[in-house]
């Protein structure tokens, strides 16, 4: 027997429809590069992207076609988003950070037909020029006032485009699974990847990034997404912020700088916002220098990396901000699990409080997860055993665009019992909170025994003396792998390998301290800010530990 319900599909344009009937004044304050604060109400919102819908359908693009984005937080991303995903094409946002090379093959993988660039990525993109094989036209985000002198063919500005249409369009209902977004990962391990996004799977997405014990938005939110647009879709925020009415505020390229962060969050009455933990440490730095206060912000959602107690205390004890840790991927839309309090821990102290936040959260409904040994056994949740974490639900990869679906194949993500494998280890605890101990490629095996690498860099960077560190594993005669800890000193500092070894004595197992310590002026950073581990252990593949 069927349930007798109507089949309505899950239409990205529906968002937008429900938010103009229901919300037309609500705000979008904006940073751009052609206007420092640029605002206007959803009604305008949703008629310029029906104008931008009539647009892309006059420029010669079929359903299916990909549309590439390189732009930061703004109302125009914005548009961009709603207007290529509800007519049907796939709104391909690209990290304008990574290196040129991967931009290039990024485009040339996805074969975008146009491109909508940001003034600030014009140069990027001009000289990526020849080598773009399938772009056929560029739209420049701005006005006709600040349009750039440029040397690229087939260039129009976004202003000019819009003002030639009016705003009578039908947004068409299709088959929700069709591809709607589509964002490639940030390739620390070969080329980037694409992961495609569904009407589908970013619609239910929404739900579940606004719900009470996610991120509890709402139309009385404030919501300011730092995180940028073309990462995972700014975590679903334009989606969810969207769907549920809340006032949006957009940092644009402005997104790593305190004063403006701040004053955005103090004039427009910010409420909730999200991002890594390096725009955090750069808000705080701001904060504690000019002794300027957030006092509207309630809660902040920390995510892409771990982070560190001094951002969870400072934000709380300094600014009454609670901080929510989240942990997702790129292949999951990205959201995996949240921080929340659950019922009977209202009265934890400060430091256990403080504890449970350095954990990664308990995974939202709509995202299932297991713990598995070497042997595909799954583990207990008690919080002790560590193993692989896999997750399966409706937002999650099933595969790269252009590469295998195949469950099992070496270049799907999927394994053949048909969960996917994030490539983090893990615990659970038995109240489902996850801690991310490491990535799968970067734990160190040390005999029997699994190393977290995380844990011996958490506990060098709690001193004060060393700026930031990093554990990889080197052979090792007797024990196959062995950690080796490099260090980058904070100014002045003069630490030597036995102080080191020293102070992580009473922060850790003895057979997990590192083997040595090396000191190094800096360390390799990828496009996305992350340690890249994979330059690190090319730079030591020769080292040898001294035999004792
Ligand atoms: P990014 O776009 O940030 O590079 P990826 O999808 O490449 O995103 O990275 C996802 C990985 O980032 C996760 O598998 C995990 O290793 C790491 N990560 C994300 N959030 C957290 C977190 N809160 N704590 C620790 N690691 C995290």
């Amino acid at each position: 027997m069927q349930g007798l319900m109507m089949k309505t599909q899950l239409m990205i344009s529906s968002i937008l429809r429900h938010a103009e009937r229901n919300f037309p004044t609500r705000e979008i304050v904006s940073v751009t590069a052609d206007n420092p604060r640029h605002r206007y109400t959803y009604k305008d919102f949703a008629k310029r992207t029906r104008q931008l819908a009539n647009a892309l359908e006059s420029m010669g693009v079929e359903f299916g076609d990909r549309i590439g984005t390189l732009a930061w937080n703004d109302y125009r991303h914005l548009e961009l988003y709603y207007g290529i995903s509800g007519t049907g094409m796939v709104c391909h946002m690209i990290n304008p950070k990574l290196f040129p090379e991967q931009v290039n093959y990024i485009i040339n993988h996805a074969e975008d037909k146009i491109l909508f660039v940001d003034v600030l990525v014009m140069p990027l993109v001009e000289s990526l020029q020849s080598h773009l094989k399938s772009v056929e036209k560029i739209v420049v985000l701005t006005d006709k006032d600040h349009m750039p002198q440029t040397t690229l063919d087939n260039v129009i500005c976004y202003e000019d485009l819009l003002a030639q249409f009016d705003d009578n369009y039908q947004w068409p209902e299709f088959d929700e699974n069709s591809a709607a977004g589509m964002c490639y990962t940030s390739g620390t391990t070969g080329n980037p990847k694409g992961v495609v996004y569904s009407h589908r799977s970013t619609i239910l997405h929404a739900y579940a990034g606004s719900l009470p014990d996610t991120t509890n938005a709402s139309c009385k939110s404030v919501t300011m997404p730092i995180v940028p647009m073309f990462h995972v879709n700014a975590w679903g925020i334009p989606y969810a912020g969207v769907m549920v009415g809340s006032k949006l505020v957009m940092p644009g390229p402005k997104m790593a700088d305190g004063e403006t962060l701040q004053s955005l969050i103090e004039n427009e009455g910010v409420t909730l916002s999200s991002g890594v933990p390096t725009i955090w440490m750069a808000l705080l730095e701001y904060l504690d220098k000019t002794g300027k206060k957030v006092p509207t912000l309630s809660a902040v959602t920390s995510g892409g990396a771990a982070c560190p107690r001094g951002i969870i205390e400072r934000f709380k004890n300094d600014y009454q901000t609670e901080v929510k840790q989240g942990w997702g991927m790129t292949e999951m839309s990205p959201l995996g699990t949240v921080f929340t309090l659950s019922p009977g821990m209202e009265n934890l102290t400060d430091e256990e409080d403080t504890e449970l936040r350095l954990k990664q959260g308990k995974s939202v409904f709509g995202v299932e997860m297991k713990i598995v040994d070497e042997e595909n056994n799954e583990l207990p949740w008690d919080g002790v055993a560590f193993g692989a974490l896999k997750v399966k639900g409706p937002w999650i990869a099933t595969g790269y665009y252009g590469m295998s679906q195949t469950p099992g194949d070496a270049d799907c993500p999927v394994d053949t019992d048909g969960w996917m494998n994030t490539g983090d280890v893990a615990t659970i605890d038995p109240q489902g909170y996850l801690q991310i101990t490491d990535r799968t490629k970067d734990v160190i095996k040390s005999g029997g025994e699994w190393i977290s690498s995380i844990d011996i860099e958490n506990a060098a960077a709690s001193h004060p003396q060393i700026a930031e560190a990093a554990a990889i594993g080197r052979y090792h005669p007797k024990w196959t792998e062995r950690p080796l800890l490099v260090v980058v000193l904070a100014e002045n500092a003069e630490l030597s390998r036995d102080d080191v070894i020293e102070y992580l004595k009473d922060r850790m197992h003895k057979w997990s301290l590192p083997e040595d310590v090396v000191f190094a002026k800096e360390l390799p950073h990828t496009a996305t800010g992350k340690l890249n581990k994979l330059a690190l252990r090319d730079t030591f593949k020769d080292y040898e530990f001294p035999s004792k």
